[in-house]
């Protein structure tokens, strides 16, 4: 017999069957509208609200989420400067306190938009979980975060990965844990956009993933389309060819480039 050692989550279809689903059903009402009826909140900024996933689907993890604005249909590209800072610095604060518990042995932070994307609910929103049993590090290696250098910018990097995950295009965003400056979200910011706005005019959805790995704080930001079946029955991931690389490459370098001047006028 073969003894695999793979990380993995048991998934409860149970609770999964009775969550609200306003990204496929849009006559959902929306639970993170009404947030008097909200149970289990553990922090609150602003309209920022941290809160108890109210359908817990995993075993054995922690599951949070963090509810990013009072406006259901917006995102973030529509986020002024000052709340996507606050909203990331939130962000990474809580995912660090959940980690200094020391109860788990790891914990994620990650965000789905989009009907391609994972989620079920569309009121922007992001997820932290612990988990006890799971390391996330054991899948992934600094290689999944490494590739083209697209902008580097007081001290945060984005790169196109050469080795993505789960293939095609993987951007990263990469920082030192210890100083996650405003460049961070504004960087982040400026991605988003590019993903939903300028990438290929038939991305509506994304994923945000975030890593802590040798020291750095990761954001890795996937446009998600239909998963190849390439990658489904195989694992082999497809990426670019140079010149799709290096077309986006220039758009994006240039949209930092005026962020950059913008910010130092
Ligand atoms: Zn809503």
């Amino acid at each position: 017999m073969c003894l695999l050692e793979q990380q993995q989550l048991f998934f409860s279809s149970d609770i999964s069957s009775q969550k609200p689903n306003t990204i496929r059903n849009k006559s959902t009402d929306c639970p993170f509208c009404r947030t008097e009826d909200l149970e289990g909140i553990l922090e609150r900024e602003g309209n920022i609200i941290w809160l108890m996933n109210k359908y817990p689907t995993l075993k054995d993890a922690h599951q949070t989420v963090i509810i990013e604005t009072d406006e259901c249909t917006s995102d973030m590209r529509h986020y002024s400067t000052s709340h996507m800072r606050n909203l990331m610095r939130f962000c990474l604060t809580k995912w660090q306190e959940v980690e200094a518990t020391g109860s788990y042995q790891s914990v994620i932070l990650f965000k789905n938009h989009g009907p391609y994307s994972g989620g079920s609910i569309s009121h922007p929103h992001l997820q932290i979980i612990g988990m006890k049993d799971v390391d996330y590090h054991q899948n992934i290696t600094m290689a999944n975060f490494e590739g083209t250098n697209v902008f580097t910018h007081k001290g945060v990097e984005l790169t196109v990965s050469a080795y993505p995950i789960i293939g095609f295009t993987e951007f990263n965003l990469l920082v030192s844990a210890d100083k996650p400056s405003d460049t961070f979200p504004d960087m982040l910011q400026v991605l988003v956009r590019y993903i939903l706005d300028g990438f290929h005019k038939a991305c509506n959805s994304f994923n945000l993933f975030f890593y802590r790995f040798n020291d750095k704080i990761i954001c890795k930001a996937i446009p998600r389309f239909v998963v190849s079946p390439l990658f489904v029955g195989y694992k082999i991931p497809q990426v670019l060819m140079d010149k799709e690389l290096i077309r986006m490459t220039k758009d994006l370098s240039a949209l930092y480039s005026a962020y950059a001047r913008s910010e130092n006028p």
